[in-house]
């Protein structure tokens, strides 16, 4: 029998995954304690685990900081991460010295699980319910203006907040350290190695163990008319305006429609329902989605997942960059549209390209086949009573940094003697040209030299796993 601490931001798409895991966990005989917020004690309860409520750490947000919280502003989610580790210290430290936990599971992006983690030397594993992210994978990620400009200008506040945790043995130099996914970190991440962008770059440190959930209904497309489902998620989905641009463009075609709106939004603002239209604040999302025909989604992971998972096809209208990565990894499998247009014209396109045409329905089935395959919450369970994963491993990110450091003295070396040859055999007068070519082509040529080596490892890499 083994101790596990869970640990999980108050996030509803963060959590959800982390559940069925601590219900294996609990069935098995290991003693799993979870921290986490009252919001989700019901849910964990269910689970058998120990819940113990971390809600009086939570800080009163001011206006403008649940605003920035609410868009998903990257510098105010990490200023709130820190405050609350911060909060959360002697009760942590007390906590780790009275239940001695063998192994930390905590959210990849909530910092008091892994600080304490790292703090009390208690072997850690990541959950990662979104695409695991490193300098490769991010590239799926598009960010806004907006975004950029957030994390830009928010780096001096974030360093500053970080310095705050110095005192209290949390040593931190940059936020980065502390959410990227790196190859030396024991990490389990809810989808397949197919669906993971980039998946050949993560080491054996990582499971793919497929999406985590406790249904165990099987898709089942069978009915008179096709059903269209639409949730914006748990977080940003006070969307009245999209909900009555979907009602408009549904309303006449032969199709059942049921939308999901959230807890939080007024429904008299979706005004008189047509016969066709049912509106719900929550619903068993996987049951609904297992007769689905066209989901229209924001993207967020488990929802994506979850929608694969059902072998349900979706139109696709992501909100933020990392939902703009999982939309463009679905559109790229063939299982989904992206939603340019969002009029209800442009809707109504959309959902009809989507059941018009079975090649989408057929490429979220085979994702579904896949997903079903993965080793699921059984998996990773295994690898979390397992951990810590200590074995040699083929590092790409590794290669890939070595690729890069030999890469530039031979590049400039070629170029110091092209600048040499040309002032010596033509003229020195426009040599320094040659130079500032050099200067802006650095970067695109080692970006293919990188692409280079990248195709050539991970081949190597998918005839390992062939192998295995
Ligand atoms: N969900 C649900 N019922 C609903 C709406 C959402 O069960 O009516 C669940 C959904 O199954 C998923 C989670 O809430 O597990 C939403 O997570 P996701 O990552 O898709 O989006 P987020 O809410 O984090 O933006």
């Amino acid at each position: 029998m083994k101790k596990i601490a869970f640990f999980c931001i108050p996030a509803h798409g963060h959590t959800n995954p982390m559940l069925p895991v601590a219900a294996e966990l609990v069935r098995r005989g290991d003693a799993v304690r979870f921290y986490s917020f009252d919001e989700f004690e019901a849910k964990i309860k269910a689970t058998g685990a120990e819940f113990v409520s971390c809600t009086r750490f939570l800080p009163e947000l001011t206006k403008e900081e649940e605003e920035a919280v609410k868009n998903i502003s990257t510098t105010e989610m990490t200023i709130q991460d820190i405050k609350i580790t911060i909060r959360m210290n002697d009760f942590l430290e007390e906590e780790f010295k009275t239940f001695q936990p063998d192994v930390v599971y905590t959210d990849s992006v909530c910092f008091w699980g892994k600080l304490n983690a790292w703090k009390h030397n208690v072997p850690m594993v990541v959950s990662t319910s979104t695409f695991a992210f490193n300098q490769m994978s991010s590239k799926y990620m598009k960010q806004s203006a907006a975004e950029l400009g957030d994390m830009i200008f928010g780096l001096p506040k974030i360093s500053k907040a970080l310095k705050e945790m110095e005192p209290y043995g949390y040593h931190i130099k940059n936020a980065m350290m502390l959410v990227q996914s790196d190859n030396k970190t024991d990490s389990v991440v809810y989808t397949s190695r197919n669906f993971q962008p980039y998946s050949e770059c993560f080491s054996d440190h990582y499971a793919f163990v497929g999406p985590s959930v406790f249904s165990k209904v099987l898709p089942n497309k069978e009915k008179e008319r096709p059903l269209v489902y639409i949730s914006m998620g748990t977080v940003i989905n006070e969307r009245p305006d999209f909900y009555n641009k979907c009602i408009d463009a549904l309303k006449d075609m032969n199709v059942e429609v049921i939308i999901s709106c959230g807890n939080s939004m007024d429904q008299k603002l979706l005004g008189e329902l047509p016969s066709n239209v049912k509106v719900y604040p929550y619903v068993d999302q996987l049951d609904v989605l297992s007769r689905t025909d066209a989901f229209i989604t924001h993207c967020g992971m488990n929802s994506v997942s979850e929608s694969l998972y059902m072998a349900a096809p979706m139109v696709l209208y992501p909100q933020t960059s990392e939902q703009n990565a999982v939309a463009r990894k679905t559109k790229e499998i063939g299982a989904g549209v992206l939603l340019t247009d969002d009029s209800a014209a442009g809707i109504q396109a959309a959902v009809q390209e989507i059941l018009n045409h079975d090649s989408y329905a057929k490429a979220a089935k085979d994702c579904c086949d896949d997903f079903r395959s993965c080793s699921g919450t059984a998996g990773a369970a295994d690898f979390i009573e397992n951990a810590p994963h200590t074995g040699e491993c083929f590092d790409m990110m590794d290669e890939l940094k070595k690729v890069n450091q030999r890469f530039h003295p031979i590049y400039w070396a070629i170029f110091a003697a092209i600048i040499v040859c040309f002032g010596v055999f033509v003229t020195w007068q426009y040599a320094w040209i040659f130079g500032v070519a050099g200067g802006v082509l650095s970067y695109p040529i080692s970006q293919v030299v990188q692409k280079l080596a990248y195709n050539r490892m991970a081949k190597k890499v998918r005839e390992s796993y062939r192998k295995k």
